[in-house]
């Protein structure tokens, strides 16, 4: 009998059972992969990171080394040796989760789990069924990726991102369906390496949700690089006939390629998992239904990560995952969701936390706003990455700041310290007050804090 099962190795699973243990409580973790680390892990955050990396280095010597006076000679693309790489990174970060877990004396189970009974769970191993008890229990079994009525996906031409993580060659046409974080960061890595890339998106814009200003600024840069975005388009139907990909749009139009990236959201991995047995109810969606402790409808049963919707990002799932053991053992608990920053891992990056200006707008919050572009910043001139600016927002009463919205190299690192003064509940001025080092990227975080207050300096 444990004191705490969790259904899921993924980010929020795995992170909740070191909280747990660390709390002196003995965990079992059941996952039915091999490789803990979940859909981050294996399939995701980490080898499309590893891949947006390699395939920078790759345009970076073709296109933009020469100017730097970095001459290099023949180049070729060694894209198996690319994909190994990526396997390596994701092998040796697995690895380093199976430690953590044996250092906090966790016990796995490698199977498929489901819950049978308040506190009772079975699993299907490879061995067997086993029956397994515990006092609480922490779902956590993430998301799968969505389609569309029509696509008729053949996990090879047409496929989601796991198939476009490991294509054996580079295609020459590539269609990307949906411009959300998924389709432009994948998109990213194969326009890199040579393929032409359209991304057709049902809505007038893309990446929904995020702020509308430093979106355009971002499609018109994406266009430059060379992405054909085709928004306002309904794909209907996608096949392959004789390996060549047709995609079917309304109005009629069918569209060739020789690979599709079906990227048009993800969905909660919340089916066959015994729910209806223990009375754990599910939204219309599919996602579990939780209160603001993560308490399921169900008694002693928590859910965390994706499979209970909002943000589907690794770092909010880990956070809810130790807010849910604290809840438990300690009685206290809590998830931030106004500082919880997102990051698209293109070029540049995208990074924002908090409300975004279409928000406050509708809201009809009262807000100041500074905007600091990095054309004007030293860092971003020296190393040739003046694109995308910094953009602030903070209440026009108070200063204190509602959100922060970077456009430009590193933006994803730049964003910590925008979440920080969330977190703390800093004004515009605390930022602007704050030495930042010269010369730095994050100056222009600092003069868009100033300029808040129209006392920007370098510009
Ligand atoms: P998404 O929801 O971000 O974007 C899907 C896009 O598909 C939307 O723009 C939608 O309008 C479009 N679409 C839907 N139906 C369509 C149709 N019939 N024709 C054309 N376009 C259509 O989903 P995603 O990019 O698949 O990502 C899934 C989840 O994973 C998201 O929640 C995302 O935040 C998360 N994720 C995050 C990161 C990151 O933080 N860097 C990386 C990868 C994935």
């Amino acid at each position: 009998m444990s004191d705490l099962i969790i259904i899921g190795g993924g980010p929020g699973g795995y992170v909740a059972a070191i909280r747990a243990a660390q709390l002196k409580k003995s965990v079992t973790l059941i996952e039915k992969e091999p490789q803990l680390g979940g859909t981050c892990l294996r399939v995701g955050c980490i080898p499309s990171k590893a891949l947006l990396e390699s395939s920078h280095m790759y345009e970076s010597a073709q296109h933009h080394m020469a100017a730097r006076g970095v001459v290099v000679g023949k180049l070729t693309l060694d894209l198996a040796t690319m994909l190994q790489h990526k396997e390596s990174v994701v092998r040796t970060l697995a690895g380093g989760i199976d430690g953590l877990m044996k250092k906090n004396k966790i016990t796995r189970i490698l199977g498929t789990a489901k819950v049978t009974a308040p506190g009772r769970v079975t699993v299907e191993t490879k061995d067997g069924t086993q029956e397994v008890a515990g006092d609480h229990i922490i779902i956590a079994t993430g998301s799968v990726p969505s389609t569309l009525p029509g696509l008729e996906l053949d996990g090879d031409r047409i496929g989601t991102s796991t198939e476009a993580l490991c294509y054996p060659e580079v295609p020459k046409h590539l269609i990307v369906i949906g411009a959300g974080v998924i389709g432009l960061e994948l998109g990213t890595v194969w326009r890199r390496l040579g393929a032409k890339v359209t991304v057709l998106e049902y809505l007038d814009r893309i990446l929904p949700g995020m702020d509308t200003e430093i979106v355009n600024e971002a499609r018109k840069i994406f266009e430059k690089q060379g992405i054909e975005f085709r928004l306002g388009c309904k794909v209907t139907g996608a096949k392959v006939v004789k390996k060549v990909c047709e995609v079917s749009i309304d109005g009629g139009e069918v569209i060739k390629a020789d690979r599709v990236l079906v990227a048009v959201g993800r969905k909660a991995n919340s089916q066959n998992l015994g729910l209806e047995n223990v009375g754990v109810q599910l939204d219309k969606r599919g996602f579990i239904v939780v209160d603001k402790h993560l308490m399921t409808t169900a008694p002693g049963i928590q859910a965390v990560g994706d499979v209970i919707g909002g943000a589907m990002l690794a770092h909010k799932a880990e956070e809810e995952g130790v807010a849910a053991v604290e809840h438990i053992f300690t009685g206290y608990g809590h998830v931030n969701y106004d500082a919880i920053p997102g990051v698209v891992y293109t070029e540049p990056e995208i990074a924002s936390v908090g409300f975004t200006e279409d928000t406050l707008i509708q809201q009809g919050r009262k807000y100041r706003k500074g905007s600091f572009p990095f054309m004007a910043n030293g860092r971003a001139k020296a190393s040739g990455t003046t694109d995308g600016k910094v953009k602030i927002l903070a209440d026009a009463e108070t200063d204190r700041v509602l959100g922060v919205h970077i456009i430009g190299a590193h933006a994803g690192e730049l964003i910590a310290e925008c979440t920080a003064a969330i977190e703390f509940g800093a004004s515009s001025e605390d930022i602007a007050r704050t030495c930042h080092a010269h010369p730095t990227l994050a100056e222009a975080v600092k003069e868009a804090a100033l300029a808040v207050d129209g006392r920007v300096l370098h510009m």
